[in-house]
């Protein structure tokens, strides 16, 4: 597997900072996967910097920014014809106040990753659970260090969805419904929790009970509700099931949501696209099954 990887300057310009958090959690996991990292300029000189992946032949160099290394990892994501020049996805540990994080380029990684329903990791906590979920459907045994993402029954999720994508969130929590029933608790924007609290009745979930907290619908500022949960560290993952395909008038307030979560960046997951939330759900099965 091959994953473009790139972290605004704030996450890599101490040796504490995110990017080094993240390869300490997960060095082993990215050997034990031979996992390709293809990482932008200054990125792959920071890793160097503080020793980590030390004479890993899969650490590879791209450009830096100023140069087209991001829009290099776009083209990529999206997939070149030349052999070895199709990424999987994307890890950017966006720092939400750096403008580079606002670039054309920047955005068109994320929408690129959500159109080809490839993995885009924009915190620590999503690149440590991606690589555990990898693991896990590698055949490793699980990684203790990983326990805390797993705990399901002490976290809350967020499930988003544009009209566009409802059914396929409907499907999904459907296929899902036993693993997305361990969280301690589950919200979402109006009408998605609305659909999706139907579902949960339909199966049998108490029909005095809400099997989703909603809040507003998505233009009516829902997002942004549930951006304030996860910033104050009372929502560890969000599924956002976003069609790229569409203008939205409230765009600003799906961006606030998302890097929201990118502010929290050790305490919360985030997930783009059904197949990528399909995988993580299958690890989580199989990792209880395992532990
Ligand atoms: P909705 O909002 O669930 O109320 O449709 C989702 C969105 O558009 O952000």
């Amino acid at each position: 597997m091959r994953m473009g990887l790139a972290a605004n300057a704030i996450h890599h310009d101490h040796d504490d900072a995110a990017l080094f958090r993240w390869l300490r959690a997960s060095e082993r996991g990215i050997r034990e996967l031979q996992l390709s990292l293809h990482a932008v300029g200054r990125t792959y000189a920071a890793i160097l910097r503080v020793g980590l992946l030390a004479d890993y032949p899969g650490l590879i160099r791209y450009p830096y920014g100023h140069e087209g290394g991001l829009m290099k990892l776009v083209a990529e994501v999206v997939g070149m014809p030349e052999p070895g020049r199709t990424l999987d996805g994307a890890i950017y540990l966006i720092n939400p106040v750096d403008p580079s994080s606002t670039f054309p380029e920047a955005v068109a990684l994320k929408r690129q990753c959500v159109i080809h329903q490839k993995a885009f990791i924009s915190t620590v906590a999503s690149a440590r659970d991606w690589i555990e979920s990898e693991r896990i459907h590698a055949g490793f045994a699980p990684d203790p260090g990983a326990d805390d993402l797993y705990a399901l029954e002490s976290q809350t999720i967020a499930l988003i969805a544009h009209d566009a994508m409802k059914p396929q969130m409907m499907a999904y929590a459907a296929d899902h419904f036993d693993v997305l029933s361990r969280f301690a608790h589950r919200v979402g924007t109006g009408t998605t929790g609305q659909q999706l609290n139907e579902l949960a009745w339909s199966r049998g979930w108490p029909q005095d009970r809400n099997w989703v907290e909603r809040y507003k619908s998505g233009p009516m500022g829902g997002d942004a509700q549930i951006a304030d949960r996860v910033l104050e560290r009372r929502c560890q993952r969000a599924i956002f099931f976003e069609d790229p395909h569409v203008a939205r008038q409230h765009e600003a307030d799906i961006q606030l949501l998302e890097r929201a979560v990118t502010t929290v960046t050790d305490q919360t997951v985030c997930m783009t696209s059904p197949r990528v939330a399909h995988r993580w759900a299958e690890a989580v099965r199989q990792r209880a099954g395992r532990g």
